[in-house]
């Protein structure tokens, strides 16, 4: 089977890898030359809306994926007119907007911090006075890692975060005084089946996923998986989903959901029986999924901006992946697991492996 992926990048790679021991070909489309899944099959060389390249990539592949949610979205339109493509392109939509998406997750009884629509610096005003302060600018769309979003605390703070947002569709959220940030990563097949991976708690620096550590037995599992899967069923979505929440007392609150694979569920290609790369493909393939159970505790932390020294995060007990990519500030180059029995062992080796 051959499988058309949107996007080269560390993702897709690790898309690939998971898809060889089944026989899967991959083919790519990305406009860098260099880019990190290139060489795990064929490359599309060009822009994501490229007539000719998308026309390939629907004829020559069986079904399609996309690995970022920032593909425009009438190259996936098209795509759909012609091939499958999961997740399909209402998902796509709806993760891409803050609006529509926070819209949904209230309309299906999902708790989210409260928001608002912002056009103006009127409608700010309007807004910050509706929902109060401290509260959260954001970009509707093309936000990530942090960017694309100002934090207000005081008036003085709503001209600036004006200055520095507006001009592009905003939203206004509410501040979230959360205890701690989790994502589930959560997969459905064709054929409805849902499956759901244990919670990952996840820490940031600088905006940017650090470290994620899978929670085996979490109390607030079954809240998220509730969560999760009213969102599956209402998109008809199919393949892995990542949605991300913050806790507020024994509450979670939904933030955004990821269309795709997902940072906080690498963990799992050491620390699941079936990693998510691999439910990923099983899911769009119309493969029997397979089993989302932890295989003891793990822990997932990034490598940002530099490269690790293997030998050291090999001697640190850890398993290391890295992506084929140059380093430079802020960029994604690796990650590295560590696995335990227990949580206390797994602390260890995580204490071991931030020494290095
Ligand atoms: P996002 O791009 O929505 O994932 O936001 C990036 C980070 O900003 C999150 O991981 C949180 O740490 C923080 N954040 C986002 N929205 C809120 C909010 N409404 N209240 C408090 N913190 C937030």
């Amino acid at each position: 089977m051959k499988i058309g992926i949107v996007g080269a990048g560390q993702l897709a790679r690790m898309i690939a890898l998971a898809g060889y021991p089944l026989e899967m070909q991959f083919l790519f489309l990305d406009p860098s030359a260099d880019a990190c899944a290139a060489p795990l099959g064929e490359l599309l060389l060009g822009d994501y809306d490229d007539p000719a390249l998308l026309q390939r990539l629907a004829a020559e592949a069986d079904v399609v994926t996309y690995e970022f949610e920032n593909v425009p979205p009438a190259s996936i339109a098209y795509l759909e007119g012609h091939c499958p493509v999961y997740p399909n392109s209402r998902s796509l939509a709806t993760a891409r907007d803050r609006l529509h998406e926070k819209t949904l997750l209230n309309q299906l009884g999902i708790v989210t911090a409260p928001f608002a629509a912002v056009d103006s610096l009127a409608e700010l005003q309007q807004a910050v006075s509706e929902l109060g302060l401290p509260a959260v600018l954001k970009t509707r769309t093309l936000g990530y890692d942090g960017k694309g979003q100002a934090v207000l605390r005081k008036p003085d703070d709503i001209e600036a975060a004006w200055q520095q947002l507006g001009g592009v569709p905003l939203i206004l959220e509410g501040f979230v005084n959360f205890t701690r940030e989790v994502s589930i990563i959560a997969v459905r097949g064709r054929d409805g089946e849902c499956r759901f991976y244990p919670l990952a708690e996840n820490t940031h620096r600088n905006g940017i996923l650090h470290l994620s550590v899978s929670c085996p037995n979490d109390p607030l599992q079954g809240q998220a998986e509730a969560y999760a899967d009213k969102l599956l069923a209402a998109l008809d979505y199919v393949g892995v989903m990542a949605l991300e929440l913050f806790q507020a007392d024994d509450t979670l609150i939904a933030n955004e959901m990821a269309p795709r694979v997902h940072n906080s569920g690498h963990w799992s290609i050491e620390g699941a029986e079936t990693s998510q790369f691999e439910n990923h493909l099983r899911a769009i393939a119309g493969l029997p999924l397979g089993s989302t159970a932890a295989r003891g505790h793990a822990a997932m932390l990034n490598y940002i901006g530099e490269l690790p020294d293997t030998h050291k995060v090999l001697a640190a007990g850890a398993h290391l992946h890295r992506y084929g990519k140059a380093p430079r500030p802020g960029r994604k180059v690796a990650h590295a697991t560590v696995c335990a029995t227990d949580a206390q062992a797994l602390q260890r080796r995580l204490t071991r492996l931030l020494a290095d």
